[in-house]
């Protein structure tokens, strides 16, 4: 129906319609839905005062002040919500135990390191998976795939420790950015000869965000100038205070690379978990959890490595993890042996699925291989949908260009990865090194060697982030995830085509640099009093020209008395003149200033924007 116009705008009217809408929607959204033109509803909220783009993510309120104005009823969905309400609709209720109190049994907590680069992520759970051997005698973890159980001894009980293998923030950020909360408990690592640094907060804001408690790891105690004093310190102030300090958080000194102390992390994550969590799970129940990883195995197809949540999951069982599903036909545990269930809190490799799930994709046990086809493609298409929708939101270098004239990103962020180490060091070399100013920065906030894969790509989404290929290519589903979430990925095999590009990128993004041009000078000879424009002042071109729309500064006795103000006239005899050369006369009024002199000199210049060398 069309309906009285909005500030002159047409635009269909609702009448009380619902229109679900996804969280960070943009105008575009809302328009698809009620089949509107986005442009039309651009107009609408500008006529209420308030301007966005049709692209753009707008919040919560502004959807709702044009719905009201519209007569829809706007409801915001999260994604999960979403996928509640399908799981909901084949009658699953997806996060919750099956049963009351009494089907709970507890289970080990699941841990990520998390830390600054180079604080020792990666030792730490190379000690730990170590730590573990020793005490198990035999095989040892010889698999990598993306999370593995290792038990300690805490009060004469052996205790089990889930360890998302995946150092960093990236796994991490990845799931809680779809939504999967797979981290009990974060060990935060800082080492003792560095202290915190910016990505240590960032950590420490995450696992905060994330409700999930901290254990430090003050790492690299063997180094003499450590100084772990100084860690517990300086995290207090960021409100983490040591139980030693009379705080909640448990801080424990430890050497990754010379296998100090491991233990004792251990049982300090052991004693959290059962001081500020309370993990239980149902194990018998249809299993219900996370993809932690997975990847197209040339030999075994898709295989994933799930985390079990709740219930216990078996080989033959019908399971659908994000939009992939299949019949589990074997598992695998960290050892690369063959396991017949995984019971909650454990990380399994599952081979048998149809397609690759994503890191932080639900996965769960249906009834049937054909409902969990459905639910499958269901997912898809509603995930293709929400791809499409951000594919218009996400920024490339170009865009960082753009709103960086509009005076907005000060900031380009990269992700660089190459076949070398060697390489990527250079580059990182190279490109932290291009001097263009205070005013813009460029800050490498990853860099690895071998292809783009979907961490890197997940990171890019999480901080908007632009990655740099240098002699490689995006594995297995990275590309596909890159393009869909539109991520900027750029290839370079010379170093000084990245460079340059780079170079270009952030000189866009500086504020132009105007330089003030003098165009020339006019006394004032002879003062004409008008009732209608005040003072004008008969001038004398002296020198350059006098040009109606330059900027002007009054000058008296060599001392500037009204600065960067503007003619409002310029005349020959009784024309307007647009400008008047050196040896003419002309008379002009300036605006806004009326207490002109004779003597006094009327100087024109124009600020240019002066390129960047
Ligand atoms: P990540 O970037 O946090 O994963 O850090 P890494 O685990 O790669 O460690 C960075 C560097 O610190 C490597 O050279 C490690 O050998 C070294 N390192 C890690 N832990 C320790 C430690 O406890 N003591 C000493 N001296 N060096 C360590």
């Amino acid at each position: 129906m069309q309906a009285p116009a909005v500030g002159g705008v047409r635009v269909k009217h609702g009448n009380g319609e619902v229109v679900r809408l996804a969280r960070g929607a943009s105008l575009t959204d809302f328009a698809e839905k009620v089949g509107a033109d986005p442009a039309s509803l651009v107009q609408v909220l500008f006529h209420l005062g308030e301007m966005v783009t049709a692209t753009q993510s707008v919040n919560e309120e502004t959807l709702q002040l044009l719905a009201t104005e519209l007569e829809y009823d706007v409801q915001i969905v999260s994604p999960e919500d979403e996928d509640r309400e399908l799981l909901q609709s084949f009658d699953i209720d997806f996060g919750s135990d099956e049963g009351g109190e009494g089907d709970l049994v507890k289970r080990p907590p699941v841990v990520t390191v998390m830390g600054h680069v180079d604080h020792g992520k990666t030792k730490l759970l190379d000690a730990v998976r170590e730590a573990n051997v020793v005490a198990k005698e035999a095989g040892g973890i010889t698999q990598h795939i993306g999370a593995y159980q290792v038990t300690t001894e805490v009060d004469g009980e052996q205790r089990a420790i889930t360890f998302v293998d995946t150092p960093g923030h990236e796994a991490f950020t990845a799931m809680r950015a779809r939504g999967a909360q797979a981290t009990d408990i974060v060990i935060l690592v800082v080492a003792a000869d560095d202290g915190v640094m910016p990505q240590t907060i960032e950590a420490l804001n995450h696992a905060r965000a994330a409700n999930v408690p901290i254990v430090v790891a003050v790492n690299k105690i063997d180094v003499p100038s450590a100084d772990p004093a100084k860690v517990r310190g300086q995290l207090t102030e960021y409100g983490l205070v040591p139980e030693e300090y009379g705080g909640d958080t448990m801080f424990v000194d430890v050497s990754a690379k010379s296998r100090i102390n491991i233990d004792g992390l251990l049982e300090g994550v052991v004693l959290t978990a059962d001081a500020a969590l309370d993990l239980r799970a149902n194990p018998n129940m249809p299993a219900q959890g996370i993809a932690i990883e997975a990847n197209l195995d040339k030999g075994r197809g898709p295989v994933a490595t799930v985390l079990v949540q709740r219930g216990t999951l078996r080989v033959g069982d019908s399971m659908v993890a994000g939009p992939a599903y299949g019949r589990v036909r074997a598992m695998l545990d960290e050892h690369g042996d063959a396991v017949e269930e995984a019971t909650p809190s454990r990380p399994v490799l599952v081979l048998g699925l149809t397609a690759v799930p994503g890191a932080g994709d639900k996965f769960l046990v249906v009834d049937d291989d054909r409902m969990a086809r459905q639910i499958a493609e269901k997912r898809e298409a509603r995930a293709r949908a929400a791809a499409n929708a951000k594919r218009r939101a996400r920024r490339t270098l170009e865009d960082f260009m753009a709103s960086m004239e509009k005076g907005e990103t000060q900031e380009l962020l990269l992700i660089l990865k190459g076949d070398v180490s060697g390489s990527v060091e250079a580059l990182e070399d190279a490109l932290v090194r291009i001097e263009v100013g205070d005013e813009v920065n460029l800050r490498v906030i990853d860099r690895g060697v071998g292809a783009i894969n979907e961490n890197d790509v997940n990171l890019a989404i999480a901080s908007n982030a632009v990655i740099i290929g240098f002699n490689v290519r995006p594995a297995g589903k990275a590309g596909d995830l890159a393009e869909r979430e539109g991520v900027d990925v750029r290839y370079y095999s010379v170093i000084y085509s990245a460079i340059d590009d780079i170079e270009a990128a952030l000189k866009g993004m500086l504020k132009p640099i105007y330089e003030e041009v003098t165009l020339g000078q006019a006394e004032i000879r002879e003062i004409f009093k008008s009732s209608k424009v005040g003072n004008i002042a008969g001038c004398w071109v002296t020198s350059g020209l006098i040009r109606r729309n330059a900027k002007v500064r009054l000058i008296r006795d060599g001392a500037v008395v009204v600065d960067n103000t503007e003619l409002s006239s310029l005349k020959r005899f009784k024309d307007d003149a647009s400008e008047v050369r050196e040896g003419f006369e002309c008379g002009l009024t300036l605006n806004g200033y009326n207490d002109i002199k004779i003597g006094d000199v009327v100087e024109a210049f124009e600020l240019r924007e002066k390129p960047r060398s």
